[in-house]
């Protein structure tokens, strides 16, 4: 059954590739609501979305079906839950959650991805696109915060706050934002 979900630049709003993968959920609060990565697929098209993908014509079908390839994801994703959720918050960084992502990073260098003298990456696989993925993680996560990594007061999706003042607290005024003010009108006009 392909029921992957249909991603748009809507889910594409964090500012970093990592917080958008870490968004791949209907809602992260009050409690995680539906996974939007649902299926081998859904991946597939968010990696391809995401631009992650490498330009093989095979590389589209490389997770179709691959439950490892979702369950590898769907893992370093609740890593980047527990790293960007402390970061948010201000508190060190998960150790063993960072040393996992650190782990997940290191591999696939040199056979999956190639890393440019800029230190730009460039997956060779589709298994390569992973690594990209979790080297971008692990770039955000010991990153000095002059932008930093907030999560919407709503739903909980995290992005990087590049508002002037640093205040920006919904990850959409389209869809977060408008919800907010609209309760705020009904509750202020009974
Ligand atoms: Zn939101």
């Amino acid at each position: 059954m392909n029921t992957a979900t249909a991603w748009s630049d809507d889910h594409f709003i964090a500012g970093d590739v990592a917080l958008d993968f870490a968004n791949t959920v209907y809602r992260r609060t009050p409690e995680i609501g539906i996974d939007l990565l649902d299926s081998a697929n859904a991946l597939t098209a968010w990696l391809h979305h995401a631009k992650l993908l490498p330009a093989l014509d095979d590389a589209r079908d490389r997770f179709d079906g691959s439950q490892t390839a979702l369950c590898e994801a769907r893992r370093m994703r609740e890593l980047f839950w527990g790293i960007f959720e402390a970061k948010t918050d201000g508190r060190d960084l998960p150790a063993d959650a960072l040393a996992d992502l650190l782990d997940t990073a290191r591999r696939g260098i040199g056979s999956d991805v190639a890393v440019g003298p800029d230190g730009s990456t460039a997956p060779l696989t589709a298994q390569g696109a992973l690594t990209v993925l979790a080297l971008h993680g692990v770039r955000l996560a010991l990153s000095p915060s002059s932008q930093p990594v907030r999560s919407c007061d709503r739903c909980g999706w995290f992005f990087t706050d590049t508002s002037r003042g640093r205040r920006r607290r919904w990850c959409s005024m389209k869809t977060c934002g408008n919800q907010a003010k609209a309760a705020r009108y009904r509750s202020a006009h009974p």
